[in-house]
């Protein structure tokens, strides 16, 4: 009879899996590897809740209103919608009724802003029909695509990704989640930014090309959506720079104002 000693065992796993077995339903069972270090989640806070939103992936849509395509020197005509990005990390959150400091970004000499609707996942899937993507809505937020515009151009130009002008820290800059239990779904309403007091970009939510409901579908073929997945749902037209000491008033039909002072 072989004799397994138990440097044998650890060295083949086994007495891992004994161990594993024997130690079922017991307080050593959670054991096991841990972060050697603590990594913040990024959370989004939701009106009227005392709990918040864990954020998994933000997804952004991009050239989805017609005269913003043709600004971005696209043809407005329904091709199919494209998305990319930006790391959960980047979020800013900013608060009901204040004007946050948004530091300007490293690099750039060109830096826009992009007033956006932004969907907020409860739960996803994959090839989800337009019909039943907005069951899977949580909520809704007023958001900032904060663009690095000249390394975004830059790289185009290229035939490189343009990450580097879309994903950076803060770029993402976000209010609250309102539920869509207690404010329905957006599929119209007033949009608009200004800066300075100067209205810059003035739109309706109809004018999207493909609507929340459609990117959510679309982005479903791609990619498995989950809870915790937000949507960027794309800026209408004047996208402009804007440079420090500026302030942003974002505002959107049947939700509060955001505002950012650039630093
Ligand atoms: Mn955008």
């Amino acid at each position: 009879m072989v004799t397994v000693d138990r440097r044998t065992m650890l060295a083949t796993g086994a007495l891992a899996l004994a161990g594993a077995a024997a130690q079922t339903g017991g307080a050593e069972a959670q054991a096991g590897p841990k972060p050697i270090f603590p990594v913040p989640v990024t959370t989004i806070p939701i009106v009227g809740e005392t709990d918040v939103f864990a954020v998994r992936r933000i997804y952004c849509i991009g050239r989805n209103y017609a005269a913003h395509a043709i600004e971005r020197g696209s043809d407005p005509t329904r091709e199919p919608p494209f998305f990319f990005q930006k790391p959960t990390d980047a979020i800013q959150n900013v608060a009901i009724g204040t004007v946050a400091d948004h530091p300007y970004p490293l690099l750039t000499k060109n830096y826009h802003h992009e007033v956006e609707l932004v969907a907020a996942l409860k739960s996803g899937g994959t090839n989800i029909p337009p019909e039943q993507t907005l069951e899977h809505v949580y909520g809704y937020a007023l958001g900032l695509d904060m663009t690095r515009r000249d390394l975004q151009n830059g790289m185009a130009a290229e035939k490189k990704p343009w990450e580097i002008g879309k994903s950076f820290d803060h770029a993402a800059v976000l209010g609250p989640i309102h539920p869509a239990a207690k404010t329905g779904h957006f599929t119209k309403g007033a949009i608009s930014l200004s800066v300075n007091g100067t209205v810059r970009q003035d739109s309706n939510l109809d004018k999207m090309i493909w609507s929340v409901a459609e990117q959510i579908s679309k982005l479903s073929e791609a990619f498995e959506l989950k809870a915790g997945d937000i949507i960027y749902s794309g800026t209408p037209e004047n996208v402009s720079p804007v440079v420090k000491g500026d302030v942003l008033l974002c505002k959107l039909e049947g939700l509060p104002d955001m505002s950012i002072r650039i630093t």
